[in-house]
């Protein structure tokens, strides 16, 4: 997936299209205090949150309730939860997923990705970003000692962890979430050992916004970048949410010309209209080494 920024300088700003207009944002877990401060100072937009609304119904991260789709289908159905239950015809939500990196081997990795539903005018904004150092642990312990390597590993207990059974055939399970105390993680372990077929707990970190300082912290810088791409305009239609939506690879080899496995071109696209655009690699390389290349280095 594509991960630049928004380039401001390029297009045109307009970061007055929701000056004084009312989102809603579906949260149960705080992510209001990451998201309307940066949409207000820089768009103008009043952020609110609906009252008594389960976004756990569309997929929790511990896995008792799958999401319903992709990421990105999850995050607009949130957003219209908020909308439904305000009435208000714009809405905003987050959704993160979190597992081993898509490149690197015995690391992990997270997505987060957010947007702007917006039925006035027909549209869905979305950004993503790449968290390459996300606080997301989980391992199976059986005494103290792994425990406090669990600590840590995790930077407990800013992060706090949820402890369940490593391995159970029964269908209701105990699930201890949001502990931020090392007595009531170990009470915890104790208690979900005792009823997993191995003897072991499972602790990991609980990824719940409030529950996980880095991650609030990731959806802040997102809601940053949400915002820039709300501000810029498509240069054919004026819409909002003018961006990068792609890339195409293929870079021609210096050698050979052939096709590389290297960005050619980004991918710019508007959300309401068909205009697309196929700009330069931001860096001006034009040719791939020949490393890259299938034919000069099979
Ligand atoms: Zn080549
Ligand atoms: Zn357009």
């Amino acid at each position: 997936m594509a991960t630049t920024s928004q380039p401001e300088s390029d297009a045109t700003r307009a970061s007055s299209t929701y000056a004084g207009a009312r989102a809603v944002l579906a949260t149960m877990h705080g992510k209001q205090a990451a998201i309307a401060p940066v949409m207000h100072d820089t768009l103008g937009l009043q952020v609110e949150t609906a009252e008594a609304i389960n976004t756990d119904a569309l997929g929790t991260f511990t896995g008792e309730i799958p999401r319903p789709g992709s990421i990105r289908e999850t995050a607009i159905a949130k957003a219209r939860l908020g909308m439904t239950r305000t009435g208000l015809p714009i809405g905003l939500a987050s959704e993160g997923s979190y597992g081993p990196h898509p490149s690197i081997p015995f690391v992990c990795g997270g997505l987060e990705l957010m947007v702007l539903v917006d039925d006035t005018r027909g549209i869905v904004i979305t950004e993503h970003l790449v968290v390459d150092a996300p606080v997301y642990a989980h391992a199976p312990v059986s005494n103290q000692v792994q425990l406090a390597t669990f600590f840590e590993q995790t930077g407990f207990p800013q992060h706090a962890v949820i402890v369940k059974p490593n391995r159970t055939d029964r269908a209701t399970l105990p699930v201890f979430k949001g502990l931020r105390s090392a007595s009531a993680v170990a009470d915890a372990v104790i208690r979900c050992a005792a009823c997993s077929i191995d003897q072991l707990a499972f602790v990991q970190t609980d990824m719940r916004a409030h529950m996980n300082p880095t991650r609030m912290a990731s959806i802040a810088r997102l809601a940053a970048r949400l915002c820039a791409r709300i501000a810029t305009a498509c240069p054919h239609c004026a819409a909002p949410g003018y961006g990068q939506t792609d890339i195409e690879t293929g870079l021609p080899c210096a050698w050979c010309g052939c096709p590389s496995d290297l960005v050619r071109h980004e991918i710019f696209g508007c959300v309401a209209c068909d205009h697309r655009e196929h700009r330069p690699r931001p860096d001006g390389l034009e040719f791939a080494d020949p490393g890259r290349c299938s034919r000069c280095n099979p």
